[in-house]
C-alpha cells in the first residue's frame, strides 16, 4: 500500500520534474515518520548550554494540523539575545580556539553536522512536519536533502575562500585576505526551517564567523534539536547560538545590537526595512535580506501544454504556496489561456490536501491561524476586485489551518491579489498577447526575486530570461535549487545573494595587506 501510494507520489514528481529530486526517492528509502514524538530540546541554545530564558517566559509552539500545543519553548528576549552576543564575542575573541582552528577543521566540523543531522533525518522530518505542516515526505526528502547538501558544499569552501597577490605599483607586496565579518545576527522565517538554517549556517561557519540565530516563532522545533548536534559535533561554546523568540523582541534586539557585525534576514519585505533601518541606526552593520516576491511565470504558446500546466502548479502550490519564489503571477499567452485554465483548475481540483504525515498528500496547514486568515482575506479581496474564483477559496477541513487549493482566472495587472505577496495556495492567471507587453508587465512590480518562462524556441527564452528583473529566470523548469547556484533578489526582494560561491561573499570581509619591500638586500 504505501509503496503504491509513494509511487504514485514519486511518479507525479517524475512527470513534473521538482529540481529537488524528489523522485529519486523509493518508498522503501522513506521511513516512517516517528509516532507521538518525543519533544527533547525546547530551551535556548547559548555557548553550548540549553538554558531557559533569563524571564523564565515561555511560548507554545502549535501544530497546525489541528491547532493544539506541541510544547512550550523559552522565549528569548533582550537579556538573552545581550548573553548569547557576549557568549559569540567571546568565541570569536584572536587566540579562541575557533579563530585558531585550521580552515579545513572548520569544515570537518560542517562535514560532521551534515552526517549528524543524516543520522537523526527522521527525527528531524518529523519535527519539521509536526511544526510547519508541510509534508512528511518531502521535509524528509526535499528539505533535509538540500540542508544537508548546502552544508557539505560550503565544508568544502572552508578552505578554498582565499585571497590574492596583487601586482600593485611600487616596491610593495599587497595580498588580500578573506577574513570573518564575526558575530552574525541570522533572523530565519518559518516557511523552511531547516533549510534556512543550513542556508545561512553554510557559508558563516565555513569562513569562521560566529553566529546567534532567532528562529521563528512559529517552528522552533527542528532548529533547536540541530542545536544539540551542534555541540555533539564538536564546534567550541559560543560559535553557534540559537534563540527562539519574537521578533518585535528578539529580533528587534538584534538588529539594533552594537556589538553585532552583520544581520542575514530572511521573511517579510516589511520586516526587511525594519532590519535595515535598525542596522542603519545602530552600528551600521552589514545588512543582507532575503526578502518576498511576485514571481512572474510565462507560459508562451508554443510550450509544452501539459508539462506547463504542472509546472506552473508546482510552482505556485509547492509548499502550501509558502514560497518567497512561488509564481505568484502566472501569465499565459492568448491563444492557450483557455486550455490551460481548465487544465490548471483541473489539476487544483486533484491536489490532496490532508494530513501531512499521509504518505500521499501534497498539501498540508497552512503555518498558523494569522497566515491562514491573511489568506482566505486575499481570497475575498480578489472576488471583490472582479478576479473570477475558478476553484477553491475555503477553508479544506473543519479544523487546523488548511484552505482549498484555489484557482484565480481574468486576473489583471493593478488587482490586489496580482501586486501582493499571498503566501498561500492560490493561483493568479493573467492573459497577455505579445512578448514585449509580457516582459514590461512581468518587470511592473516593486519585487524581483525570480521569473519562469516556458517555451519551445531558444531565442525566445534567451530574449525574455535577459530583460527580466529578477535574481533567478528558470527556463522550463521551476524551483530549481542547488547549493551551488546563487538566490536572491532585485529590487525589493533584497541585498545579497545566497548560495553558491557568491554567497561567501556576505560572510567575508576583505583586508588588503601591503608590504614594503626593499630595493636592495642591505
Ligand atoms: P516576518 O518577516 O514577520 O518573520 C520572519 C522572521 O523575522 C521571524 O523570525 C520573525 O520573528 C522575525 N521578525 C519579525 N519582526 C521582526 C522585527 N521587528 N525585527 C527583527 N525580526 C523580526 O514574516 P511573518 O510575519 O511570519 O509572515 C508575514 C509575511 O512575510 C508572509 O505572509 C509572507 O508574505 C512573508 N514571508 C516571506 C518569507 C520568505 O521566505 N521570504 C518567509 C516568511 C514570510
Ligand atoms: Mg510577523
Amino acid at each position: 500500500m504505501l509503496r503504491a501510494v509513494l509511487g504514485r507520489l514519486c511518479s507525479r514528481a517524475k512527470q513534473a520534474p521538482l529540481g529537488i529530486q524528489i523522485g529519486r526517492f523509493s518508498a522503501a528509502a522513506i521511513p516512517a515518520p516517528i509516532q507521538r514524538p518525543d519533544v527533547q530540546y525546547t530551551q535556548l541554545f547559548i555557548n553550548n548550554e540549553f538554558q531557559d530564558a533569563a524571564s523564565k517566559k515561555t511560548f507554545p509552539t502549535i501544530n497546525p494540523s489541528t491547532g493544539e500545543v506541541i510544547c512550550h519553548v523559552a522565549e528569548a528576549d533582550k537579556a538573552d539575545v545581550d548573553k548569547a552576543v557576549k557568549a559569540a564575542r567571546q568565541a570569536f575573541k584572536l587566540g579562541s580556539p575557533w579563530r585558531t582552528m585550521d580552515a579545513s577543521q572548520r569544515g570537518v566540523l560542517l562535514h560532521r553536522l551534515a552526517d549528524l543531522i543524516e543520522r537523526d533525518r527522521t527525527t528531524l522530518a518529523t519535527l519539521e512536519t509536526l511544526d510547519n505542516g508541510k509534508p512528511y515526505a518531502i521535509s524528509y526528502t526535499v528539505d533535509l536533502d538540500l540542508a544537508v547538501k548546502v552544508l557539505r558544499y560550503y565544508a568544502g569552501w572552508a578552505d578554498k575562500c582565499h585571497g590574492k597577490t596583487i601586482p600593485a605599483d611600487g616596491d610593495y607586496f599587497t595580498y588580500t585576505r578573506h577574513e570573518p565579518v564575526g558575530v552574525c545576527a541570522q533572523i530565519i522565517p518559518w516557511n523552511f526551517p531547516l533549510l534556512m538554517l543550513a542556508w545561512k549556517f553554510g557559508p558563516a561557519l565555513a569562513t569562521g564567523n560566529v553566529v546567534v540565530m532567532k528562529v521563528a516563532e512559529q517552528t522552533p522545533l527542528t532548529a533547536l534539536h540541530v542545536a544539540s548536534l551542534v555541540k555533539e559535533a564538536g564546534f567550541p561554546p559560543g560559535v553557534v547560538n540559537i534563540i527562539p523568540g519574537m521578533g518585535p523582541t528578539a529580533g528587534a534586539a538584534l538588529a539594533s545590537h552594537m556589538d553585532v557585525d552583520k544581520v542575514a534576514f530572511t521573511g517579510s519585505t516589511e520586516v526587511g526595512r525594519l532590519i535595515q533601518q535598525a542596522a542603519g541606526q545602530s552600528n551600521l552593520k552589514k545588512v543582507t535580506l532575503e526578502l518576498g516576491g511576485k514571481s512572474p511565470n510565462i507560459i508562451f504558446s508554443d510550450a509544452d501544454l501539459d508539462y506547463a500546466v504542472e509546472q506552473a502548479h508546482f510552482a505556485l502550490f509547492f509548499n502550501q504556496g509558502q514560497c518567497c519564489c512561488a509564481g505568484s503571477r502566472t501569465y499565459v499567452q492568448e491563444d492557450i489561456y483557455n486550455k490551460f485554465v481548465e487544465k490548471s483548475v483541473h489539476r487544483a481540483k486533484n491536489r490532496i490536501v490532508g494530513n501531512p504525515f499521509d504518505f500521499k498528500t501534497e498539501q498540508g496547514p497552512q503555518v498558523d491561524e494569522e497566515q491562514f486568515k491573511k489568506i482566505l482575506g486575499y481570497i475575498k479581496t480578489g472576488k471583490q476586485e472582479g478576479a473570477k474564483l475558478l476553484c477553491g477559496g475555503n477553508p479544506a477541513a473543519d479544523r487546523g489551518y488548511f484552505i482549498q487549493p484555489t484557482v484565480f482566472g481574468d486576473v489583471s495587472d493593478n488587482m490586489t491579489i496580482a501586486t501582493e505577496e499571498i503566501f498561500g495556495p492560490v493561483m493568479q492567471i493573467l492573459k497577455f498577447k505579445t512578448i514585449e507587453d509580457v516582459i514590461e508587465r512581468a518587470n511592473h512590480s516593486m519585487y524581483g526575486l525570480a521569473a519562469a518562462v516556458f517555451t519551445k524556441d531558444l531565442d525566445k527564452a534567451n530574449y525574455v530570461s535577459h530583460s527580466l528583473q529578477a535574481g533567478t529566470v528558470w527556463v522550463n523548469c521551476y524551483d530549481v535549487f542547488n547549493a551551488q547556484a546563487p538566490f536572491g533578489g532585485y529590487k525589493a526582494s533584497g541585498i545579497g545573494r545566497e548560495l553558491g560561491e557568491y554567497g561567501l561573499e556576505a560572510y567575508t570581509e576583505v583586508k588588503n595587506v601591503t608590504i614594503k619591500v626593499p630595493k636592495k638586500n642591505s
